[in-house]
């Protein structure tokens, strides 16, 4: 049996190869000599269009990895995370010398919003929604209350379209929220690497001055747009992968808690016993006692579930 890979919050489903070929058809079309326009409008303009806003509220990069250094990058001080998150944040911290002020969520893996805003000499406030690694969302109220405090926050939203909880109007209302998306989870394009940010204007402008102007390469940022054009695809593999990930947490609910995301957290350290079994999951270095599932294909979460179940029996 082929090993399994459920580690990375991957999409199961590749790019139907009927979609693959569209990019062909641009590469054989495309001069490749040449450099992408510069600050690539048209795939601003086509996210913008896809979300409602304008593409000067859109700003793009080498993943939403690449967006987060930036932006990391930019601030003179020290950056507010709610733990356990995504480690990058801190990964990029470090980086360019800066602590973050880890906040540990509460029992329930809300925010503790108190504590957030007792922090007021913070340069950065980074929320995740869905979270990753609990999978749970953050409150609209909450997020708000995070926002009033005038402080530039980052809302990582990798995760938004496996929950369904939108937060892009707030735009409007807050100049210091930058929303963080990508195209590696729902639109199948991990490899590609395209992220993005959604933001007002002002703060959009201000980002992109930092980027170089071509901060993509046309192949990466064509098959967004590609994927865009060919959003019924993505929401069917969407379906699947929720459908899925309610049918494995129904079978693993007493070892897993439940996510508005494509992964499911687990209570028990089970990397070691998953992986002598063939199937990769994700160890989590800074929770212990904790590992993380991603949702596959039925039939990869079919030998997952079997396998926890055998191990919650045991
Ligand atoms: N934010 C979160 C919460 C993530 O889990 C990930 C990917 N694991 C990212 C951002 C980075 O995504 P990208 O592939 O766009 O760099």
């Amino acid at each position: 049996m082929n090993d399994i890979f459920l580690d990375k919050n991957e999409n199961p489903f590749d790019i139907p190869d009927s979609i693959k070929y569209q990019l062909l058809e641009y590469i054989k079309k495309t001069k490749l000599n040449r450099y992408p326009e510069k600050g690539l409008p048209m795939l601003l303009e086509k996210i913008g269009d896809f979300l409602g806003v304008t593409g000067e509220n859109i700003i793009a990069g080498n993943g939403s990895d690449e967006l987060l250094s930036l932006i990391i990058g930019d601030v003179r001080g020290n950056i507010v995370i709610n733990t356990p998150t995504f480690e990058m944040y801190s990964f990029y911290a470090k980086n360019f010398d800066y602590n973050t002020i880890n906040i540990p969520l509460n029992d329930d893996f809300s925010i503790n919003t108190d504590s957030i805003m007792s922090k007021k000499n913070a340069k950065l406030i980074i929320l995740c929604s869905p979270n990753n690694p609990t999978g749970n969302i953050i409150k609209r109220s909450d997020v708000e209350k995070i926002l009033d405090m005038n402080i530039p926050t980052v809302l990582d939203n990798a995760y938004f379209e496996f929950s369904g909880e939108e937060y892009i109007d707030l735009i409007d209302d807050y100049d210091n929220l930058i929303i963080l998306r990508t195209f590696s989870k729902a639109f199948s394009m991990a490899g590609l690497r395209v992220g993005y940010g959604i933001a007002n204007k002002n703060l959009a402008k201000k980002l992109k001055e930092k980027q170089s102007p071509f901060y993509l390469n046309l192949l990466s940022s064509k098959m967004a747009e590609i994927m865009i054009d060919n959003y019924s695809t993505v929401q069917e593999h969407l379906r699947y992968i929720i459908d899925e990930r309610e049918r494995v947490y129904r079978h693993i609910k007493e070892l897993a808690y439940p996510s508005r995301a494509n992964f499911l957290l687990l209570k028990r350290d089970i990397y070691d016993y998953m992986r002598k079994n063939g199937v990769y999951i994700r160890k989590l270095p800074f929770m212990d006692n904790s590992s993380r599932l991603t949702i596959g294909k039925r039939e990869e979460n079919d030998i997952a579930i079997k396998l926890i179940e055998d191990y919650i029996q045991s």
